[in-house]
Formats: C-alpha cells, structure tokens, sequence
C-alpha cells in the first residue's frame, strides 16, 4: 500500500510551530499534546514527529528507534496524566475509522469510565 502524506495537515503545522498546543509531553520522536475538543477529563494526542499518515503506516516504515520513542512518549503521558484507574487509546483510521487528520496520532482518553468501546 502507497501511503501519501500531506505536509498541510494541522499537526504538521502544529510540529512545524506554526499553530500553537497545550505540550504534555516531548522527545525526540514524539508529542504529545491536549486534544483541542476534549471527550473526557484526560484526551491527549500523541504523534510522531515523522510524516507518518496512519498507524499501519509508522508500524511499517518507522525505525526502531523512532516506535520506542513513540512507546516511551505514551508511557510517560499516561504517568503524567494520572490514569491509573484505566484509559482507552484509540488511533482512527482512513474512511472506516473516521480519521480527520491524516498524520498518524493516538489518542490517550481517560479520566472518567467511558463505557464499551463500539455503540452498535
Ligand atoms: P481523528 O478523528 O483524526 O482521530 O482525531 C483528530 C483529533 O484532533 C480530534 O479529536 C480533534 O479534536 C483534534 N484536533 C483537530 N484540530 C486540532 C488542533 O488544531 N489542535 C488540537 N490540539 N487538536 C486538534
């Protein structure tokens, strides 16, 4: 599969400095930021600072070091968030998962009990 990836897409503009984030956490491969439309009291994202458009895409093509860096990131955001009593993390994609910005980001939500993971 060719995976195409769009350099205007906000979190792009976001990695370039270009529109402003609420940080949670950074490394050299990833960031992790607060969800501009929260679904519970904790919704960060995380990203690779790699133009990856999706999550099979950056399982595919990332190196090494760039997945740990990645792993590590999510690690320390859900210390820093305090999700000892659970969270969910989700990473939509393409048409069937209803991605909105195709640069690959998990989303870390959590905070409150969010019930079963599919309505339907
Ligand atoms: P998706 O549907 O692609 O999995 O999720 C995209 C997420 O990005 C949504 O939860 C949406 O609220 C968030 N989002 C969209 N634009 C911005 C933005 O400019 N800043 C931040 N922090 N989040 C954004």
């Amino acid at each position: 599969m060719d995976f195409v990836y769009d350099d205007q897409n906000i979190f792009a503009k976001i990695l370039r400095g270009e529109i402003p984030n609420k940080t949670v956490y950074e490394n050299d491969h990833a960031l992790a930021f607060e969800d501009i439309a929260p679904q519970a009291p904790v919704h960060v994202l995380v990203i690779p600072k790699g133009a990856y458009v999706s999550l099979d895409h950056f399982a595919r093509d990332a190196s090494a070091d760039e997945q740990a860096g990645f792993m590590r990131a999510i690690a320390e955001v859900c210390r820093l968030t305090d999700v000892a009593a659970g969270f969910r993390a989700i990473a939509n994609t393409r048409a069937h998962g209803v991605q909105d910005v195709p640069h690959y980001h998990m989303h870390i939500i959590g905070g409150r009990q969010l019930g079963r993971m599919l309505q339907g």
